[in-house]
């Protein structure tokens, strides 16, 4: 069913040419009926055939789970564009950084969004650049890419927002922060760190008030505490959600009950540890929109790298 919906889709957008990945779509290769259609079983199957393809002036999406590491992909065709220049003027992106700043209550911590590439504008200089002007936290998306910032020299205190329990080693070693998200994560933390021999690391929890992604909903927050309770092997150093759609006055009754959802698990939570965690919902966006909700720290992201989508709405 799910591979005839995206035929159909690629049918109904007018795609010139279709590049399956993976058994799962080289089985189902009958429903798609595409003038170009190729299917490999796997990733490196593909960047063998790269050739055979033969893109030229074409727009390409790669999409695609974790585990395919399309990166590989994009990093193949690109060697085989011509040179091309970014230019990023780490000034301007102070001054993105020294705007948000400026809305924000003395003591509101400020949280860079270093992910992917810094938005693609190069992580070691950004982070460098970020550091030198004293923010207070970096987040990565992968331990990895914060492996890469502590190679680099960046010593500020860096989240991750994804971490998998293949790599908590490098995680400790290079002192970066684990998101918690579910309570499987929290099991595989806790199991390492007592094998470990390690108690009170930092972590983030991470609340899911909407952005149905990752998260704890409201429901599981009693347990969390429980489990909290008695543990002595994390120390949580903050607690945030996600908001949705924070740039759109359509949805700021949907926003507010983020909000409010967020509240109630936070108070819960404090309440268990008996000690206050750095709070915080706000992404760009709710930098601008939502003040009251600004608690201890935001989050800025794509503000940073100069895009306004508060503006953008007019
Ligand atoms: C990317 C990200 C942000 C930043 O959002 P922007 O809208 O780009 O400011 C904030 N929080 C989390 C958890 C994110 O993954």
């Amino acid at each position: 069913m799910l591979y005839k919906q995206v035929a159909e889709l690629i049918r109904a957008k007018k795609i010139d040419k279709f590049v399956g990945v993976g058994e799962a779509l080289l089985g189902h290769q009958q429903y798609f009926d595409i003038a170009q259609q190729y299917f490999y079983a796997d990733t490196a199957t593909l960047l063998q055939q790269l050739k055979v393809l033969n893109f030229k002036d074409e727009t390409i999406l790669i999409k695609g789970s974790r585990s395919f590491e399309f990166e590989q992909v994009s990093r193949a065709l690109a060697q085989k564009a011509h040179e091309t220049v970014m230019e990023i003027n780490l000034n301007s992106l102070l001054n993105n950084l020294n705007f948000y700043k400026s809305k924000l209550k003395p003591g509101v911590k400020v949280m860079a969004m270093v992910k992917a590439f810094s938005y693609g504008s190069g992580t070691f200089e950004v982070a460098n650049m970020l550091q030198y002007n004293k923010v207070d936290y970096l987040a990565v998306a992968y331990i990895d890419e914060g492996v890469a910032l502590r190679q680099a020299g960046i010593n500020l205190p860096i989240k991750v927002l994804n971490p998998e329990a293949s790599a908590f080693d490098k995680l400790t070693e290079y002192k970066l922060e684990p998101v918690i998200y579910s309570f499987g994560l929290l099991d595989d933390f806790v199991s390492y760190a007592s094998a470990q021999g390690i108690a009170g690391y930092p972590v983030h929890l991470k609340i899911d008030t909407g952005m149905h992604r990752l998260g704890f909903e409201n429901y599981e927050i009693e347990t969390l505490c429980d489990m909290l309770e008695v543990n002595r092997y994390v120390r949580v150093q903050s607690v945030f959600s996600h908001l949705v759609a924070s740039e759109s006055p359509e949805h700021d009754e949907f926003t507010k009950k983020q909000i409010r959802r967020f509240e109630k698990a936070f108070k819960e939570i404090e309440r268990t540890l008996g000690y206050k965690v750095i709070k915080h919902i706000c992404n760009t966006a709710g930098i601008i929109r939502w003040p009251s909700a600004h608690y201890d720290m935001v989050r800025l992201g794509i503000g940073l790298y100069g895009i306004d989508l508060v503006g953008i709405r007019g």
